[in-house]
C-alpha cells in the first residue's frame, strides 16, 4: 500500500475558487477520478497524467477504482464538485474504505476543504448565514423522503436558515414543492427563498422569493435554495440574516 489518494473538490465553478492546497495536489497526482464535467473544471497540470471519467451515480464504483489505484502505488487525487465533504465523494471513499479491503486502511488518504455551493451562493445575495443554519439535501436516493421531512420539519421548529441542496432532478420534479409545503406549514409566508443558480460562476443567476411565492420549477440541478429563518431580511439588493436573534441593530 504505497500509493496516495486525496479527495479535493473543484469549488462551485469559477477557477479562482479552486483554493491553491488543491491545485497543488491535482498536480502532484498521476491519476484524476472523477464523474467528467468535475474532470473538465481541472487544467492539465502534469504531462502524463491519467484521466478516469465515469457518470454521476456510481460513487462507490469510482471510490474503489481510486482505492485500488493507489494500492497499487498511484498517487490519485478524487474530483469532486464543491467541496468533497459535502454530499460527495469523501464519505463515499470512506464507505468503500469500511466495506473493503482491509489493507485500504492503511493507505494515505487525504481530504481538501474546498468552497460549498452554500457559501457561494450565500456570498452572491449577501450573508443569509449569518445567523446559525443547516443544509438538507432533498436527493431521496440514499435516504427515505420520510427522513427528509421530518428533518425540514425540525430545522423550521428550530428556526435554522436551511440550504437545500439537491432540490430538483429530473428524476424528482416535485420533491423541492413538497419540501416547500413542509416549511409552508411551520414559517411565515413573508419567509425569505432564495434560489441561486451556478454560484460562483460568471453565469450565476439570482431570484428573491418568499414562501407564498416560490415555485419548485424555479430550481434546478445547478440551483442552492436557501430559505431564511425568522429574521433573515432584505436591506437593499441584498438579503442577510442578522447575528444577534433579535434582529437588526437599531
Ligand atoms: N459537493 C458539492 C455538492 C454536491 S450535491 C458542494 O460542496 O457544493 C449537488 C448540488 O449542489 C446541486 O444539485 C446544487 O444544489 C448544488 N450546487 C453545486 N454547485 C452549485 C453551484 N455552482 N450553484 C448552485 N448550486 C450548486
Amino acid at each position: 500500500m504505497s500509493g496516495s489518494l486525496v479527495v479535493v473538490g473543484t469549488g462551485p465553478g469559477r477557477p479562482e475558487l479552486m483554493t491553491p492546497a488543491t491545485l497543488a495536489a491535482l498536480a502532484r497526482a498521476s491519476d484524476l477520478v472523477g464523474y467528467g464535467p468535475y474532470l473538465e473544471r481541472v487544467p492539465n497540470l502534469r504531462p502524463g497524467q491519467r484521466r478516469h471519467a465515469s457518470d454521476n451515480r456510481v460513487e462507490l464504483d469510482r471510490a474503489r477504482l481510486a482505492l485500488s489505484l493507489a494500492a497499487e502505488g498511484r498517487e490519485v487525487a478524487v474530483v469532486s464538485g464543491g467541496d468533497p465533504g459535502v454530499f460527495a465523494m469523501a464519505a463515499a471513499v470512506f464507505e468503500a474504505v469500511e466495506q473493503g479491503d482491509p489493507g485500504w486502511r492503511t493507505l494515505d488518504i487525504r481530504i481538501e476543504p474546498g468552497v460549498t455551493a452554500m457559501l457561494a451562493a450565500a456570498a452572491e445575495v449577501g450573508a443569509p448565514l449569518g445567523g446559525d443554519f443547516c443544509a438538507i439535501s432533498l436527493s431521496d436516493n440514499l435516504k427515505s423522503w420520510a427522513t427528509i421531512e421530518r428533518r425540514l420539519g425540525a430545522a423550521a421548529d428550530g428556526d435554522f436558515v436551511i440550504a437545500l441542496y439537491n432540490p430538483a432532478s429530473r428524476a424528482r420534479p416535485h420533491q423541492l414543492g413538497k419540501a416547500l409545503d413542509v416549511l409552508r406549514a411551520r414559517k411565515k409566508p413573508d419567509t425569505p427563498v432564495l434560489f441561486v443558480r451556478a454560484a460562483g460562476t460568471a453565469d450565476a443567476q439570482v431570484a428573491v422569493e418568499t414562501l407564498a411565492t416560490a415555485k419548485e420549477g424555479q430550481a434546478d440541478m445547478r440551483t442552492l435554495v436557501i430559505v431564511g429563518a425568522s429574521t433573515t431580511r432584505r436591506v437593499g439588493r441584498w438579503v442577510y440574516t442578522p447575528r444577534s436573534e433579535r434582529g437588526a441593530p437599531s
